[in-house]
């Protein structure tokens, strides 16, 4: 098993990247088996797999948890390794921010980044867009692999690659879950005892509303928030959309996607689903 190559600025990026085709996984560390089965399903799609660790500033609101963010370098490290990573991107906030955290251009997410997790966190997106479009520039990937348990941050990146003319091949990976289906994710840890119980609740509602998804629409968010309810949690929301985050229609393919607050951190989960006609 061959260490990665460790980049910490953009000249060791560029020594360490070569010229061959590359595939890029970007995550902010604290890597748990769901970023794993990204740098796997990475792996065969370029000759060199980039993975990016790092925490970015930009897209925490003042309050939220960015200083608390789990930093786990040296275990993010032998886990990059087992995937097959030939080199770690970790640079620092003035690496990616060289002019400062307020710098001026910054990419638009539109309207679909001030809906859902947007309408909570109403400068995220503009953040993630804005380090990922950075992450962009200076990995040069030909194809990136992000997950679909972020669902809308994928869908905007998806959005951005394609309306910006990015040039990189945006490939989404199914969500990666515990035994009794939650999510995983890297605030878990912050889960108490009871809240890690409970929280298995946020898939339950997921599973419980694709099982009415013949029924139509209301029967879906009445089963599935009738699961939440049971479970004592009250969600941030809980929507039916279409899988591109517009208005669902009969007879279709749709996404049903749910966030809440359970304890301290805020927990995300979606699944596809077809809707009875
Ligand atoms: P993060 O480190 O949380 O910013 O996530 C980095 C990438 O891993 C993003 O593309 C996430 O969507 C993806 N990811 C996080 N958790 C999971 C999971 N449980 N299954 C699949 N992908 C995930």
């Amino acid at each position: 098993m061959a260490t990665p190559t460790i980049a910490r600025t953009r000249a060791e990026l560029v020594a360490a990247r070569g010229g061959s085709s590359v595939s890029f996984v970007p995550t902010m560390g604290a890597l748990h088996d769901g970023h794993v089965q990204l740098l796997k399903h990475a792996r065969p799609l370029g000759e060199t797999l980039v993975a990016s660790i790092f925490v970015n500033p930009t897209q925490f609101a003042p309050g939220e948890d960015f200083e608390a963010y789990p930093r786990t370098f040296d275990p993010d490290l032998e886990r990059c390794a087992e995937a097959g990573v030939d080199v770690v991107f970790a640079p620092t906030v003035p690496t990616m921010y060289p002019t400062g955290l307020d710098a001026t251009v910054t990419v638009d997410p539109g309207p679909l980044g001030s809906i859902l997790e947007g309408a909570v966190r109403p400068t995220h997106f503009r953040g993630v867009l804005t380090v990922v479009a950075k992450l962009f520039g200076l990995v040069r990937p030909d194809v990136a692999v992000f997950g679909e348990k972020d669902y809308q941050q994928l869908t905007l990146i998806r959005h951005t690659a394609s309306e910006l003319a990015q040039g990189i091949d945006i490939v989404g990976c199914p969500t990666v879950r515990e035994a009794d289906g939650l999510a995983m994710s890297s605030r878990n840890r912050f889960l108490s005892a009871a809240e890690r119980q409970q929280a298995a609740a946020i898939s339950a509602a997921l599973r419980a509303g694709v099982a009415a998804g013949p029924a139509g629409s209301s029967a879906v968010l009445a089963a599935a928030g009738a699961v939440l309810d049971a479970a004592d949690i009250t969600p941030d929301y809980l929507v039916l959309t279409d899988p591109d985050l517009g208005a669902a229609t009969p007879g279709t393919e749709a996404r049903l996607l749910v966030a809440a607050r359970v304890g301290t951190p805020r927990l995300l989960d979606n699944t596809a689903l077809r809707l009875g006609a």
